[in-house]
């Protein structure tokens, strides 16, 4: 099994036009990864590691983003509600 070091992420706008989310991340070797491979790969055993700000975390998949009313599903998080970089939403944008 594969261990990724996330160091960004990469945001869309969601289909209400309300917020960005995240579809898709990079690596620490500046590789771009979908959000859905993302998905697969830590369904298939992979560990997929958020890495910024001091921060270690380990990168969850869950059935959607956190967002109220959004339909993005599934979608990946760490920490959503800090406000800090241990959270995935708050990496530098790549
Ligand atoms: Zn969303």
């Amino acid at each position: 099994m594969a261990t990724y070091n996330v160091t960004g992420v990469r945001k869309a706008l969601s289909d209400d036009f309300t917020h960005r989310h995240i579809e898709g991340v990079c690596t620490d070797d500046h590789a771009h990864h979908a959000l859905m491979t993302v998905v697969a790969s830590i369904k298939a055993g992979d560990t997929w590691i958020s890495k910024a700000g001091g921060y270690e975390k380990t990168i969850k998949v869950v059935s959607k983003c956190p967002q109220p009313g959004c339909k993005a599903s599934p979608y990946i998080e760490t920490s959503p509600w800090s406000l800090r970089k241990d959270n995935l939403e708050h990496l530098d944008l790549c």
